[in-house]
């Protein structure tokens, strides 16, 4: 059994303790001490890294009562043995603080959401997880919008009464009498968080000594889950850092469209709608200019035997422009058309006029064959994509395919 030191004290950092037994745990090294203050996975809230005599703590985990092992760095790669551990040694641990903290803020502040949401929207909490970002709860009802506002609302007062946050341990029997928020699952020693009038629950995770170290309860998105309601949130330094988060991205938003805030949705929107005019106007002048495009192709094109073969690539064409000038160069008499895009993977399209006995689909399944795409097409008009390969042998392959016959 390992003396679990986090239960009693979230804040220490640093520890001594002795090894009791050194193993593995799916191939790697695993170590178990008589006391830890470091947090295994469970409960929703992810394990601690940190160091046991200088070596790297990878992850930990909670064996009950096999104790909490701690997966340390593998240094048998390595010349420098001084960071071997054995049953007896001494060992000095210390955890990351940042991270631990970053948890201990979401955890206590899971709290105080779970309790908001069943005070002020009578919507229970089914479960949590504490992500590596963003950490969720799901509710066991769907909660309207202006319910999760309210209970962000009411979860952030109970941060700024900074209210303490109260660690105690009692037995089931006698827990059976106090309002757990939750019905405990564990039987035997319940130890019990307290926050006074908002929050009892029992939990062996690790949490702020009082509100005001949540800093801040930030709702970030809400959806449908399971016949409930899925509710993503952060606390304290990360509510900070998806603030700069947000906040960058309007910033670099609005020096681009050179408006304030507020009118930003309504710049983006209006940015669609040109967008949208310009590419219509885009299609309407290509179609103005097929015909003299096609006419310029036309005469582009090199008479092999009894027709004119137009094999040629197009800058800026997307495949209904390519389609449309391979159209327009085959209404004339006497051509074999294959317009390619000019970057890769390449578009095709594959054309012949009414008197040229080429098959369009023979010749892009020859092309497909050699240089790979999807496709197909009837034998006047066909066309592909994907084609990868140097470009000449590309044009080359194609004027020859379509020579067979003439
Ligand atoms: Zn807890």
């Amino acid at each position: 059994m390992t003396d679990r030191l986090y239960y009693t004290d979230s804040y220490l950092t640093e520890f001594e303790a002795t090894v009791q037994s050194v193993g593995e745990i799916d191939g790697r090294r695993a170590v178990v001490l008589d006391r830890t203050a470091f947090y295994p996975t469970s409960g929703g809230q992810p394990f601690d890294v940190g160091s046991l005599n200088g070596v790297r703590v990878t992850d930990v985990i909670d064996q009950e009562s096999d104790g909490i092992a701690h997966i340390i760095e593998d240094r048998e790669d390595s010349e420098d043995r001084e960071g071997e551990l054995h049953v007896g040694d001494r060992v000095r641990g210390m955890i990351d603080w940042p991270r631990r903290f970053e948890h201990m803020q979401q955890h206590t502040g899971q709290h105080v959401l779970s309790a908001a949401f069943e005070r002020v929207a009578s919507a229970r909490t089914v479960s949590f997880h504490l992500g590596a970002d963003v950490s969720t709860i799901d509710l066991h009802r769907d909660v309207a919008l202006p319910e999760i506002h309210d209970a962000e609302e009411a979860a952030n007062q109970v941060v700024w009464e900074d209210r303490p946050v109260i660690i105690r341990f009692t037995e089931a029997e006698e827990a059976k009498t106090l309002p757990l928020r939750k019905e405990p699952l564990r039987t035997g020693t319940l130890r019990i968080i307290e926050i006074p009038d908002v929050d009892v629950s029992a939990c062996g995770g690790t949490h702020v000594a009082r509100t005001g170290a949540i800093g801040l309860v930030s709702v970030l998105g809400h959806e449908r889950f399971r016949g409930g309601m899925r509710v993503s949130f952060v606390c304290g330094v990360r509510a900070l850092r998806s603030l700069r988060t947000f906040s960058d991205a309007v910033t670099a938003s609005l020096r681009f469209l050179s408006v304030d805030p507020a009118e930003l949705p309504s710049a983006i929107e209006r940015a669609q709608a040109e967008n949208k005019g310009l590419k219509r106007e885009i299609k309407h002048l290509q179609e103005r200019l097929a015909p003299y495009e096609a006419a310029e192709l036309a005469a582009s094109g090199q008479r092999i035997g009894e027709w004119t073969i137009v094999a040629r690539v197009l800058e800026g064409c997307d495949a209904p422009a390519l389609k449309a000038l391979a159209r327009a160069v085959a209404s004339r008499a006497g051509y074999g058309v294959a317009l390619f895009s000019a970057t890769p993977p390449y578009l095709v399209v594959v054309a012949r006029s009414a008197d040229v006995k080429v098959d369009a689909a023979a010749v892009l399944k020859s092309l497909m064959t050699r240089f790979g795409g999807r496709g197909g097409g009837r034998p006047d008009l066909a066309q592909g994509g994907g084609l990868q390969g140097p470009l000449p042998e590309i044009l080359h392959a194609a004027t020859d395919a379509l020579t067979v016959g003439s």
